[in-house]
């Protein structure tokens, strides 16, 4: 069966990986930190979401010797020229607490009108894995859901600023916790990346590199 490991500590984000990608790539077994050694993360100090996606998958190749999949990703909001972008999880401080974080950032949007609250989710994806030579290969895919940033918190489902959040990509004025998984699945920027690199997923593994288990 073939395996990925999959390098990320968030609970729900994790989820909404493995969801996408159970389907992306059918027969695919995904692996998380329980089923490698431990091993300290990264700091997370690129200056952009594919630097750091690209920081997570290493360390983790680096450890488990199998292909590795790791996301960053983050909120951009026009308004405050793309913050809090790669500050997303921490943008009030630590420690991460997204309820803090959406109350920060609808204070900073208070006195911005409605036309000039636009916002995108960004998501990078990096793919570390041992080509067919022994040569490490490195590969990156983004994905974006454009929207706006609404003036209340509204809806149960997803995460972080998700109940902030209206997507454009529907026809209503639900925000991305309103909507159900499978619709979020279909727009977000973590499907549309995800799916962008699941061919890539599928060569590494078909191409017999998928690497020892620890
Ligand atoms: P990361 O774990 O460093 O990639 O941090 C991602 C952070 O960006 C999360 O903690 C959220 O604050 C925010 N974020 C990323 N994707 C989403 C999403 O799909 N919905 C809501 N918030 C998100």
């Amino acid at each position: 069966m073939p395996e990925v490991f999959l390098a990320s500590r968030n609970a729900k984000k994790l989820a909404e990986m493995q969801r996408i990608l159970g389907e992306a790539v059918p027969g695919l077994t995904v692996l998380g930190l329980d089923d490698v050694p431990p091993y300290d993360e990264p700091v997370e100090d690129a200056p952009d979401f594919v630097g750091n996606a690209l920081l997570k998958a290493r360390a983790g190749f680096a450890v488990s010797g199998l292909p590795t999949l790791a996301d960053d990703s983050g909120l951009c909001v026009d308004a405050l020229n793309g913050m809090p972008g790669v500050l997303s999880a921490r943008w009030s401080g630590p420690p991460k607490d997204d309820d803090r974080n959406n109350r920060l950032l609808l204070d900073q949007l208070q006195d911005v009108p409605d036309e000039r609250r636009g916002a995108e989710f960004r998501c990078s994806v990096a793919l570390v894995y041992r080509g067919t030579s022994g040569e490490v290969v490195e590969e990156a895919v983004a994905g974006v859901m454009r929207g706006r940033v609404i003036r209340d918190l509204r809806g149960t489902g997803g995460f972080g600023y998700d109940v902030l959040f209206i997507p454009d990509d529907q026809d209503g004025e639900l925000t991305s916790a309103e909507i159900s998984p499978a619709e979020k699945d279909l727009i977000s920027h973590r499907g549309r990346s995800l799916r962008a690199i699941a061919p890539v997923i599928s060569a590494a593994l078909g191409g017999g590199s998928s690497g020892s288990r620890p």
